[in-house]
């Protein structure tokens, strides 16, 4: 072998290696957290703040806890605005955002960070029309997921939805729904447990689009509505919106839309409306 065809060689192997060796790595430290726990001032955290844990079946309150630590060890937390990062803040985040997670593979595996405000924050940016006009925009968030590197959050917020865990407003929820929407519109890999044969993603996207525009219709009315109009607003608000409800109020959301329901399910792999029946 030339000395030119053992570099070449070698450089390949390292690329591959740094290819492979950190999702391997990746791999092996999410099966070790499901052998750890949480230090308790974090659980106490997580049941306070996100008070649906406390109603999950033993099987997935164990694999919450697993997906917590896995995605406190490989997210960085960064406070702005002078907001200092607490293990409540860090616990609180990840216990809703894995929620989402409880029924299907992944760990939002783009994600290296949560930027978390005190309060909304100001984003500014540019918005193109079909004419090539563009728009300077200056809005005020409670949360946005930003790329598939940062989401950003305002801990006013979250603290808001923990005194008020059922009204279905969920900014964390909302903002990782719409991570796991770019992410892939359709339906998830099945998780490892789950034997139900899963539908073409195009079939359960249509089945959603007719659950839209539905909404839509009945806004356009003036009706009022379950779920909040705001879903109305586009395909991808729609998502996250009922992600939310999904979550934070499942029963009432299976007894006004059992379709819709029946694919938020289906998505996620699981049925909140069943843990609210046991509680
Ligand atoms: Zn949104």
């Amino acid at each position: 072998m030339s000395a030119a065809i053992a570099a070449v060689l070698a450089v390949a192997l390292v690329v591959l290696a740094g290819l492979l060796v950190p999702p391997l790595l990746r791999r092996r430290g999410r099966r070790l957290a499901f052998s750890q726990t949480l230090p308790e001032p974090m659980r106490a955290a997580i049941a306070r703040n996100v008070p649906v844990s406390r109603s999950l079946p033993r099987d997935l309150a164990r694999r919450l806890e697993g997906l917590v630590i896995s995605f406190l060890a490989e997210k960085q937390f960064v406070g702005c605005n002078g907001l200092v990062i607490t293990d409540e803040i860090r616990a609180t985040i990840a216990a809703q955002a894995c929620l989402l997670l409880l029924g299907r593979l992944g760990l939002y595996d783009e994600l290296q960070s949560i930027l978390v405000y005190p309060g909304a924050f100001w984003v500014e940016d540019e918005v193109h029309d079909d004419d090539g006009l563009v728009t300077h925009r200056r809005r005020e968030l409670s949360g946005e997921a930003w790329d598939s590197h940062r989401i950003i959050l305002s801990w006013e917020d979250i603290e808001e939805t923990a005194r008020r865990p059922t009204d279905g407003y969920n900014v964390v929820l909302h903002e990782f729904a719409h991570y796991l929407d770019a992410e892939g519109r359709g339906l998830a890999p099945l998780p490892p447990q789950a034997t139900d044969r899963v539908r073409a993603i195009d079939a359960w996207h249509k089945d959603l689009v007719a659950e839209y525009e539905a909404l839509c219709d009945t806004v356009e009315r003036g009706e009022s509505t379950f779920l909040d109009p705001y879903a109305a607003e586009d395909e991808v608000e729609f998502f996250a919106v009922v992600s939310e409800e999904f979550i934070e109020c499942p029963a009432e959301l299976r007894t006004a839309h059992p379709r819709l329901y029946a694919l938020m399910r289906e998505f996620y792999g699981i049925d909140p409306a069943a843990w609210a029946d046991g509680r």
